[in-house]
């Protein structure tokens, strides 16, 4: 109960979220938290619009779909980002229920404006929700001062626990138009039904509707003192400078980011070209090398490049940072490319 409680509090610190604002924290994946937020915020005949930065945002409309939203997208090639006069175009053609973005697109490893499509929902009366499944606690998002009305993630990425944790944090125009609806959420992943559950938690009163994930919560409380306490300004830049310094050594090795400019690359994943000569065998050779990265996943280029994750708890830990590199350089050479492993460590360490 009592990390509970204390969780709720933290959560609306690293959201930089209001008092206002309410945490909600459920048993759950990330999937399962896009879907409380699309099915408290939409329902059927609802317009809304998609800014589209690849495979997750895909998910979102997908489920906008089925919950019967006119869903209309604003696409970006793979690598780019959804040109902003696009989307203020499109929330301008017809009142628009919300905007919904991927902060960070895990298969392209895209940072979306997320301050900028705040601005431009808020402008056309619009409500901003955005995943940040792969940003959360990592990349600079700051709900209260950039009028945001959902952000939401899960507890296995940038925070650093097993999965199973669905969250997120609504705002008072988020809430509103849940009790708005004329057609309710799963009873499940209804707000109605968990908000006065979260209040009562973060009050240390018991309460119930459904079980919660009793054991990961004393994580989830221990994870957000270790964020807090290094300083949420601190950490974004923490993640900023391992992912420049990453970038810096992903030149020297010759590999190109999928991103169009670093200005829009994440801070929480690279996604690199194969060089020429090299497939996915790089993969296997990396991980032999006992480091896990990923193999492509936007369905049109999978093929052609990998990830490699940098965030949350990992960052302080620079040696393991250092056997990533050495696990890329040396995969490489097993691929048959020449790498400048030594060139790559130096231009890593000279920006970490
Ligand atoms: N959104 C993004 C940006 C993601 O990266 C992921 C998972 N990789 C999800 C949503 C879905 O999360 P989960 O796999 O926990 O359902």
């Amino acid at each position: 109960m009592q990390s509970f409680s204390s969780s709720l509090g933290q959560m609306r610190s690293v959201w930089q979220a209001g008092p206002e604002c309410q945490p909600f924290v459920v048993a759950g994946s990330g999937t399962s938290a896009m879907e409380m937020a699309v099915t408290n915020l939409v329902e059927s005949g609802d317009r809304v619009v998609v800014a589209n930065s690849g495979y997750f945002s895909d998910r979102m409309a997908t489920m906008l779909r089925r919950r019967g939203a006119d869903v209309v997208q604003v696409l970006a090639w793979p690598g780019e980002v959804p040109d902003l006069e696009q989307v203020s175009s499109a929330l301008a053609e017809a009142p628009t229920k919300a905007l919904f973005a991927t902060h960070v697109d895990t298969s392209t490893g895209v940072r979306v404006d997320a301050e900028a499509l705040c601005a431009v929902a808020r402008e056309h009366g619009a409500l901003s929700v955005f995943d940040g499944v792969c940003a959360t606690g990592a990349e600079r998002f700051d709900m209260g001062a950039w009028g945001a009305d959902c952000y939401l993630t899960a507890s296995q990425k940038a925070l650093g626990l097993p999965a199973g944790l669905a969250l997120m944090v609504a705002s008072p125009a988020a809430l509103d138009a849940r009790d708005a609806l004329t057609s309710p959420p799963p009873m499940s992943l209804d707000w109605q039904e968990w908000r006065p559950i979260m209040k009562s938690y973060e009050a240390l009163q018991p309460s119930y509707f459904s079980t919660p994930a009793t054991t990961l919560i004393p994580a989830l409380d221990v994870s957000l003192q270790e964020v807090l306490s290094e300083g949420i300004a601190a950490r974004f830049d923490l993640h900023a400078r391992v992912a420049g310094a990453f970038r810096a050594a992903w030149e020297v090795l010759g590999l190109s980011l999928l991103p169009v400019s670093s200005d829009i690359a994440a801070n929480t994943l690279s996604a690199l070209r194969y060089p020429d000569g090299v497939d996915s065998r790089l993969v296997l050779a990396i991980k032999e090398r006992g480091v896990v990265v990923a193999g492509g996943l936007h369905p049109e280029l999978k093929t052609r490049y990998f990830r490699v994750g940098h965030m949350g708890h990992v960052l302080t830990q620079p040696h393991q940072l250092e056997r990533t590199l050495h696990a890329v350089a040396d995969g490489l050479a097993d691929c048959g490319y020449r790498a400048d492993k030594l060139g790559a460590l130096r231009a890593f360490r000279s920006r970490v």
